[in-house]
């Protein structure tokens, strides 16, 4: 017999600054824009889960810095991310998606914990699943989640939104006139080239595992549903 062919589902990590649009704190007019596109690719049949980031709260490195310890820093910045989730669900369900949070620590009264299999279940039946307070461990940041989420819920490649860049370039384009925009490098050449991918440790698990990445930019209109449809709008990192 035909079968269906398997749906298309990718795993969405939101920054914290997009969050806050630049600012501490939340804007829910780009939280609201955000949401209402992740609608439309949804409609469209794609599954999504989604990692938010925490630094328009907090970032446990900086509150370290400033004198605070760093473990104890760094749980205030997951707790940030939880606040972030529950914006965005709110903004999804109100743009008639379905959702589940699911959080890395346990509060049962905001959100059910993080659960793989379930999280799966959640996608085939259509819901967006957004995953907060990272790791649940201290010294980790939520591009390493993203990797690790999206190899453990079988997403098929992960979609890095970024705030103030579209892709990623040979060098940084706020600061070098000559930085050239990349459509396509590899695991290999970004290392090689030194090119500011993502941290370290979310770098190694997506080479390791060989998870294709897309890094596109937030800011303009309509970005996040064109990537979660598959198109290219930034930069292809691959094998
Ligand atoms: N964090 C952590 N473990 C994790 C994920 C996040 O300790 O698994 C903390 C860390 O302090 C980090 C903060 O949460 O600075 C916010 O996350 P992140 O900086 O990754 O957010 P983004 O830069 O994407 O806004």
């Amino acid at each position: 017999g035909t079968e269906a062919p398997a749906a298309r589902r990718v795993l969405l990590k939101l920054s914290g600054e997009m969050f806050g649009g630049g600012q501490l704190g939340l804007d829910p007019d780009v939280v609201s824009r955000v949401a209402r596109e992740i609608g439309d690719a949804v409609r469209q049949g794609v599954q999504v889960a989604i990692v938010v980031g925490g630094g328009n709260f907090f970032r446990g490195a900086e509150l370290s810095e400033r004198g605070m310890e760093r473990s104890r820093a760094d749980y205030m910045g997951m707790l940030g991310t939880v606040m972030n989730a529950l914006a965005l669900q709110d903004f999804l369900e109100q743009a008639g998606v379905t959702t589940r949070v699911q959080t890395a620590i346990t509060m049962g009264q905001v959100a059910e914990s993080y659960l793989p299999l379930r999280a799966i279940r959640h996608m085939e039946k259509g819901r967006v699943v957004i995953f907060g307070a990272g790791a649940g461990m201290p010294y980790f940041s939520t591009d390493t989640v993203s990797l690790q989420r999206a190899l453990e819920t079988r997403c098929s490649e992960v979609l890095m939104g970024k705030n103030g860049v579209d892709a990623v370039y040979s060098a940084d384009p706020r600061k070098d006139p000559d930085a050239e925009r990349l459509e396509h490098v590899t695991y290999a050449e970004a290392l090689q080239k030194r090119l500011a991918v993502m941290d370290a440790a979310a770098f190694s698990l997506a080479m390791d595992n060989r998870m294709p990445m897309q890094v596109f930019g937030l800011d303009t209109p309509g970005n996040v549903t064109r990537a979660l449809l598959g198109e290219r709008i930034g930069t292809l990192v691959t094998a």
